[in-house]
């Protein structure tokens, strides 16, 4: 069913001057509006059916004004994006050309809508469900192949239907339920406690397999937080340097010039490391040069990998134990830096050290760029991502999705500690619907108008 709502437009494309710039309008008056702002061939012309997903060729006028040589295109309702009325204007990409056909549009009686109201009302008319609307955006903000893939797997149903499942086999359980309840005389739920409990006990599994192999692909997503450590002068942005491909950072032979962190998302054949470089930490009686360093450390926390720099032409020391002591937590990967200086070689107690913090240690040199594959090499095996396959299945990588699929999962763990207790059906039963409610927000079954709109306000103006 359709739902009522006022015809909106705005420009689909990025602004800026290109050589096509797309007006978008949506609803009950879109065809209306068509009429009022264009004439085809140079005539005024009537919508009828045969113009459904067609293109034609005509003209934008403000009254006698020629404004542009334009493309219409039809989309008749539900048979759209929005599953409302649509017409698409392409005309020449300048931001001022655009702009005025949009105020043109908008006197000829539409409004201009709101940054993410054409999906908003997609998934509103039933036509997308919300993972499929967050799928839209993902695949517009995709920095790889991998995430592209996995958005577009999202648009096509696939944590709908994989949510879905779930949320039957729940549904079967409190069933279950609701019989003992209904007709305690011939339901015994005590004569099927096992039974029930293993039923149960699936689901957790089945949302725990969810969440568990979205962690590594939400970082293949996203890109893994990386903080670059290590001594000043061991090449920590000569590094960053070489994975960026240029100069970003100033590289000079005084020690502690990278005073302050620098980030910057890189891409190693599609592997995504969001860099951040820090001060060489060491101590430093420099204050400013303390404050790097102290911030260094607090960003270890938030780094999902550490890349620690040694520099192979100098010995190990205190600061090295200092630096290593504070990432112990961390996946962390060696690197040995300076390959290319001849006399440069791995001593006993560079590798003693190294091999004491990680057992994935790569040897590099940041000025000509060897051991830059290997490193790719050993990021693709530490982070599984050899195992992810995008072709096959779909990953939540969505934080809001997943931090409701964590909700159902708490849920369902209390299901179970119940059953094991013997806890009355009641309160069983309120912790099945508290997962299944969770898992419906996932999908937009069960989720408010608020958050509709929080979801949708991130969405980019025209979409
Ligand atoms: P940071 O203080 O750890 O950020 O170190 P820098 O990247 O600023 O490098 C310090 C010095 O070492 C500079 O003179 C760099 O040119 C030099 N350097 C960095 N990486 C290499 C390398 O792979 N080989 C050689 N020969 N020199 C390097």
């Amino acid at each position: 069913m359709i739902k009522e709502f006022d015809t909106i437009a705005a420009i689909a494309t990025a602004p800026g001057n290109a050589s096509v710039g797309i007006i978008r309008i949506s609803g009950e008056n879109a065809f209306k509006i068509a009429e009022k702002t264009v004439k085809l061939k140079n005539v005024h012309f009537t919508v009828d059916r045969t113009f459904d997903h067609t293109v034609h060729y005509g003209f934008v006028y403000d009254g006698d004004e020629l404004i542009d040589e334009v493309l219409l295109t039809f989309f008749f309702a539900p048979r759209s994006f929005t599953a409302e009325n649509v017409v698409e204007i392409n005309c020449h990409g300048g931001m001022f050309v655009t702009g005025k056909i949009l105020s043109l549009v908008i006197k000829n009686g539409a409004r201009a809508a709101y940054p993410g109201e054409f999906t908003k009302r997609a998934f509103l008319n039933g036509r997308i469900d919300l993972s499929q609307a967050e799928a839209v955006i993902d695949i517009i903000n995709s920095k790889n192949d991998f995430s592209l893939r996995n958005s577009e797997a999202q648009l096509l149903a696939g944590v709908k239907k994989r949510i879905g499942l779930v949320r039957d086999k729940i549904l079967d359980e409190t069933a279950f339920i609701e019989s003992a309840l209904d007709d305690p005389e011939h339901f015994d739920i005590d004569e099927h406690r096992d039974e029930f409990l293993l039923s149960c006990q699936r689901v957790v599994e089945d949302i725990k397999e969810i969440i568990d192999r979205s962690g590594n692909a939400s970082l293949l997503k996203n890109g893994i937080n990386t903080l670059i450590v290590g001594k000043p002068n061991a090449g920590k942005s000569s590094l960053l340097n070489v994975l960026t491909g240029y100069e970003r950072a100033i590289v000079t032979d005084i020690a502690g010039t990278t005073r302050d962190t620098i980030e910057e998302s890189v891409s190693l054949d599609g592997i995504i490391l969001n860099l951040i470089d820090t001060a060489g930490i060491r101590s430093s009686s420099d204050e400013v040069e303390m404050i790097g360093v102290s911030r260094a450390l607090s960003m270890i926390d938030r780094a999902d990998l550490v890349l620690y720099v040694m520099d192979l032409s100098s010995s190990v020391d205190e600061n090295d134990k200092k630096i290593a002591d504070s990432i112990k937590s961390k996946n962390i990967i060696v690197i040995l830096n300076k390959s290319d200086i001849t006399d440069a070689k791995i001593t006993d107690d560079i590798e003693k050290f190294a091999n004491n913090i990680s057992d994935k240690i790569v040897v590099i040199s940041a000025r000509s760029g060897e051991g830059i594959k290997e490193l790719r090499n050993i990021l693709v095996e530490m982070f599984m991502l050899s195992e992810i396959n995008f072709d096959e299945d779909v990953y939540v990588t969505n934080a809001r999705q997943l931090e409701c699929i964590n909700r159902a999962l708490n849920s369902m763990e209390l299901v179970v500690e119940g059953i094991r207790n013997e806890s009355s059906e009641d309160l069983l039963t309120i912790d099945l619907m508290d997962a299944y409610s969770a898992l419906g927000e996932v999908t937009g079954e069960q989720v408010s108008d608020d958050l509709a709109d929080r979801i949708f306000s991130k969405f980019c103006m025209g979409k």
